[in-house]
């Protein structure tokens, strides 16, 4: 199935909560939660509860729109959480962290995650000096993320304003030299969003 490209607030709207997709404008009193927390759609207000399946879909749904993926892509991370050791759910998150777009979003070289991407396909990013341009690449313990041009100005404008995120614990961020160091493997205690990874594997254990 395609990339969704519709409207970003559209997606939070639909999952009841920040999915923080569009940068900056989440954390200001502009973001579509804060002044229309419900549905999107005409007869969003006559909708009933969901059940267990509905419960369980929009919870994978939730994660896998927070990380801008493809269902195929979340299915295949999930398919590699199974035959990792622990926890399955846990197993989950700590892949969707690792991944390359998430560590420069994380890192505050970018505004989003959606523009952390476009960064790493459009190869401004080099992991241990190499240019790596596949979103999905898993970063690991000792790795050092790069941006290759200083002089991006979205880069400079998500510095600025990365101080309202934090920086994990995890990363070891130089913002002068837009230089990063995973100091080791995220844990699911630095996620910090609230997500119930056990529904998502209900979901696919149905
Ligand atoms: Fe979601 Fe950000 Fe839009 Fe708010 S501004 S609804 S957090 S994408």
């Amino acid at each position: 199935m395609a990339r969704y490209t519709g409207p970003s607030c559209r997606l939070c709207r639909r999952e009841g909560m920040k999915l923080f997709l569009k940068g900056d404008r989440c954390y200001t009193e502009k973001c579509a939660i804060e002044r229309r927390n419900y549905p999107p759609g005409q007869h969003s207000e006559i909708r009933g509860k969901f059940l267990e399946y509905g419960l369980r879909l929009r919870e994978k749904q939730k994660v896998k729109r927070m990380y801008g993926m493809t269902e195929r892509q979340f299915k295949r991370f999930f398919e590699m959480a199974e035959r990792m050791k622990g926890i399955v759910g846990s197993n989950l998150l700590v892949l969707l962290e690792r991944r390359l777009d998430n560590t420069v979003y994380r890192c505050g070289f970018a505004s989003s995650r959606k523009e952390a991407r476009q960064l790493v396909s459009h190869r401004h990013v080099l992991v241990n000096g190499r240019c790596v341009n596949i979103p999905s690449y898993l970063v690991n313990p000792g790795d050092v993320i790069e941006i290759k041009r200083k002089d991006l100005l979205p880069v400079k404008n998500a510095i600025e304003s990365v101080v309202r995120r934090g920086t994990p614990q995890w990363l070891e961020v130089d913002r002068q030299n837009l230089k990063a160091t995973v100091k080791a493997l995220p844990t699911r205690d630095d996620i910090t969003i609230p997500i119930k990874e056990q529904l998502i594997v209900e979901f696919y254990s149905r």
